[in-house]
C-alpha cells in the first residue's frame, strides 16, 4: 500500500526527541549537569528566524539550556569572532551554531573554522569533515545524518547497496555521500555537470536528492523497489498558493519506490533532532561522562 511506502520522518524525529529528553533529564539527576546550544543568528533572513526559534523551542522541550544571540545585519566578521571565542571558551555551552546564510561581510567558513571542533554540533568544521572522510569520533552534519538513520530504519545493513547522492554540497551531498561510503555502499554522486542524471538514478538502490530544484527528479527515473531520501525543501506556487516540494515528483515517484521520505515530514523534522543528539553528545564527551543508554 502507499502508506507502508512513506518513510515518516515526523514519527521518528519525535521518538529520537523523547529518548533525547529522557537522556537529559538522567545526565541532569545523575551528573548534575544540564546540556547546552548556542544558536547565533546575524540578521533578518525569515526562513533562518524560523529555523532558529523552532531549534531554541526543542531545546528545550529536549531538557536542554538554549542561549540565543540574535545579532544585527552590520555585525563585523570581527565582533561575530569575539562571539565564537566567548561561547568556545563558556563551559555551559556544549554546542555552537551559526545560522547560515550569514551577511556577505562575513566570510562563513571563517566563521565555522573558529567554532572548537568539539562544541561544532552542526559537523562543518574541516575538523569534523576531516574525520568523517578518515574514520574518527567527530560530529556528523544533522541532515545527512538523519537521512542515514531513516535509511538504516527502513534497509537494515546498506552494504553493497548502489547509492546515488544528487548534490555534492559541504552540508549534504558530500557528507552523505561519506556516510553511505563507511556504510559500505557502493556510491555515485551526481550534480550539475553529470552528463545522463536519469541513467544515474535508474541504477540506484537508494536515491539521495539534495539539489533544490522543485520536483526535479521524476518518478520513471526511479527503479522499482528503491529507496527515496528527498532532502529538497522548495517554496512553490500553485493557484496562488504557497506549498512546499521535495526534490522529488513525489506522486509519481511513491508508487515505484519501496520508500520514500515526503515533503513536508519526512528529513526535515530529522535535522533538529540530529542537532539536539550532537549537543548531548558533545556535552557528555566535554564532561567526560558516558552517553546514557
Ligand atoms: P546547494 O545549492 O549548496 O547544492 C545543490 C547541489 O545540487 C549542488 O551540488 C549542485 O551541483 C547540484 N545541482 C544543481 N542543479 C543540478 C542539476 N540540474 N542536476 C544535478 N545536480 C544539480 O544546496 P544544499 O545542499 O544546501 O541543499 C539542497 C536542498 O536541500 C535545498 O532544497 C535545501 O533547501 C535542502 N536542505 C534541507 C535541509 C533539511 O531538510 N533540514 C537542510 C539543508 C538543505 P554543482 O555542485 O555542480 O553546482
Amino acid at each position: 500500500s502507499d502508506s507502508s511506502r512513506i518513510i515518516d520522518g515526523k514519527a521518528f524525529a519525535e521518538k529520537l526527541r523523547a529518548k533525547i529528553a529522557e537522556q537529559v533529564a538522567f545526565l541532569k539527576e545523575k551528573h548534575g549537569f544540564t546540556p547546552g546550544l548556542a544558536v547565533v543568528l546575524v540578521g533578518e533572513d525569515p526562513a533562518s528566524k524560523v529555523y532558529v526559534r523552532n531549534k531554541g523551542e526543542q531545546t528545550k522541550a529536549a531538557g536542554m539550556a538554549s542561549f540565543e544571540y540574535k545579532l544585527p545585519d552590520t555585525t563585523s566578521q570581527a565582533e561575530m569572532l569575539a562571539l565564537i571565542d566567548k561561547l568556545n571558551k563558556d563551559p555551559n555551552v556544549n554546542g555552537i551554531l551559526c545560522q547560515l546564510p550569514v551577511p556577505k561581510q562575513i566570510d562563513p567558513q571563517a566563521i565555522i573554522n573558529a567554532i572548537d571542533p568539539d562544541k561544532d554540533v552542526d559537523g562543518f568544521h574541516v575538523v569534523n569533515a576531516g574525520k568523517l572522510a578518515t574514520g574518527g569520533e567527530g560530529l556528523v552534519p544533522c541532515t545527512p545524518y538523519g537521512c542515514l538513520l531513516l535509511l538504516k530504519d527502513r534497509l537494515g545493513d546498506l552494504a553493497g547497496k548502489h547509492a546515488v547522492v544528487i548534490g555534492r554540497s559541504n552540508i549534504v551531498g558530500k557528507p552523505m555521500a561519506q556516510l553511505l561510503l563507511n556504510e559500505s555502499c557502493t556510491v555515485t554522486i551526481a550534480h550539475s555537470k553529470t552528463k545522463d542524471l536519469p541513467d544515474e538514478v535508474r541504477r540506484a538502490d537508494i536515491v539521495v536528492a539534495a539539489v533544490g530544484r522543485p520536483e526535479m527528479v521524476k518518478g520513471d527515473w526511479i527503479k522499482e523497489g528503491a529507496t527515496v531520501i528527498d532532502v529538497g525543501i522548495n517554496r512553490i506556487e500553485v493557484n496562488g498558493k504557497g506549498k512546499l516540494v521535495g526534490d522529488v515528483e513525489y506522486a509519481t515517484a511513491l508508487p515505484r519506490a519501496a520508500g520514500i521520505t515526503p515533503v513536508p515530514g519526512g528529513v526535515g523534522p530529522m535535522t533538529i533532532g540530529l542537532l539536539l543528539r550532537n549537543t548531548l553528545v558533545a556535552a557528555c564527551r566535554q564532561r567526560g561522562v558516558k552517553l546514557p543508554d
